[in-house]
């Protein structure tokens, strides 16, 4: 039998979970997302490697990978990221340059070399699903034995304490994405955090994260009665959901708090103005 990840789990026929603080898949050969230690793939067989999403935890170890052999797959709205995460940090501080000081470590990393792209990826071993809202080219890998790896789609609900608000550039995205994720025939569903659930398992956990996006857009059309600035707005939703008080966590929901706005903006929910030079929010009464 061929050598697989030293600390993989078999979850269903040759399909295998790689733990760590960002699970990783591996099916005969190929590999989706990595952990963050290149020591559990010495000896191992890697043709193929999709990544989910341009976030750098989820291609820690792909360079070196990549530099073994294996063909580096990612989807064309995230390429870019994957090959220069630094591409993230700029696009959170509206591409203006940042200050190395400012930014947070989840998303630095060793950028990779893309080889291919997801939406040609034809691999009897996985199937892409296109799973936007975490980011835009986000996908999900299903497995020829029926595992679903999810990327940063779906958050079990365990972790939502930990994240309150999970980082999301369109939550209209994220809730279709999560639709998607219950039509999927499959036997089980990886997310990158957190373990493994069973198929059945999942639907609790698919329910409260569109409850919680729903739970957001009420929480600010209510905070946006008397009128809020953007940075106002950020801070309301971060101490309302209770985020920690930290730069990382603060960045994170500078981003997600505006795909909050943008989408209750486009749905004609709330008006944007200007004013003192600054931009303000506010519900259509
Ligand atoms: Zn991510």
């Amino acid at each position: 039998m061929p050598a697989v990840p030293d600390t993989a789990t078999r979850l269903s026929g040759d399909t295998y979970v790689v733990p760590g603080l960002t699970n990783a898949g591996y099916i005969a050969g190929l590999g989706i997302d990595t952990s963050e230690d290149e020591a559990h793939y010495t000896q191992v067989p890697l043709d193929t490697l999709v990544i989910t999403h341009g976030h750098a935890d989820h291609f820690s170890v792909a360079y070196l990978l990549r530099s073994s052999g294996a063909r580096v797959i990612a989807a064309r709205d995230d390429a870019a990221m994957v090959e220069n995460p630094d591409i993230n940090i700029r696009g959170m501080f509206s591409w203006a340059k940042p200050s190395d000081k400012m930014t947070t470590k989840l998303f630095r990393g060793i950028g990779c070399a893309v080889d291919g792209y997801v939406e040609d990826l034809d691999d009897p071993r996985a199937t892409a699903i296109s799973l936007p809202g975490h980011t835009l080219g986000h996908h999900g890998l299903l497995t020829a034995d029926g595992v679903l790896f999810t990327g940063d789609a779906l958050y079990l609900r365990e972790l939502w304490e930990q994240h309150p608000l999970p980082y999301a550039i369109d939550p209209g995205m994220v809730v279709a994405s999560l639709e998607r994720i219950a039509s999927v025939q499959c036997e089980w569903i990886v997310p990158a955090h957190g373990r493994p659930v069973s198929r059945e398992e999942a639907e609790e956990h698919l329910a409260y994260h569109i409850e919680q996006v729903y739970e957001v857009h009420d929480l600010l059309l209510e905070g946006l009665v008397p009128g809020l600035t953007t940075e106002q707005a950020v801070a309301y939703v971060s101490r309302r959901r209770g985020l920690a008080e930290n730069a990382a966590a603060y960045w994170l929901a500078v981003t997600t708090v505006k795909g909050y706005l943008g989408e209750l903006l486009a749905r004609g929910e709330i008006e944007f103005s200007v004013r003192d030079h600054a931009g303000w929010w506010q519900t259509v009464s």
